[in-house]
């Protein structure tokens, strides 16, 4: 068992597919283990994409992920964080493969719908920003 972070962004909250990334999620047999719709501050998203704080995409993503709320959310299963980055399709979602949700869903390279870890590493930093013991099940 695995367990990755994932995140319905700004854009797929206002545009209202918050139901069908979670039937996915249900459908692919990943188990919802916390989840928690948030606003993040500036400063919020500029510590969970510190790792992109040089790229020239920095500052339009951090606003971005500040505009609305989003929901934040731990999910679980055997090779969790692979299968859930697979769901999502390639960053860029005129390159994601047909049947993920960002070549569903996606309108833009940055509002992309979703966020998933790309790695143990980082599944267990991102989890621990965003959620205590108690709020996971
Ligand atoms: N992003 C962007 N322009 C780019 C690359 C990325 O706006 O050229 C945004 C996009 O929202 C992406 C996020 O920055 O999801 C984080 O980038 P990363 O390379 O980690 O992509 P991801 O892991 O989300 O597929
Ligand atoms: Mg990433």
């Amino acid at each position: 068992m695995q367990q990755t972070f994932a995140i319905v962004k700004p854009d797929g909250v206002a545009r209202g597919v918050i139901g069908q990334v979670l039937a996915r999620i249900e459908a692919n047999n990943l188990k919802i283990k916390a989840m928690k719709l948030i606003h993040m501050t500036e400063k919020q998203a500029q510590g969970f994409y510190a790792v992109h704080k040089e790229r020239p995409f920095f500052k339009s993503l951090t606003a971005f992920m500040c505009s609305g709320p989003c929901v934040a959310m731990i999910l679980e299963g055997d090779d969790a964080i692979a299968r859930w980055r697979e769901m999502m399709g390639a960053t860029n979602f005129k390159d994601a493969a047909e049947g993920t949700i960002r070549r569903d869903f996606a309108t833009d390279i940055e509002r992309n719908v979703v966020h998933g870890s790309d790695a143990p590493e980082t599944a267990a930093f991102e989890t621990s920003y965003f959620f205590n013991a108690f709020e996971r099940v």
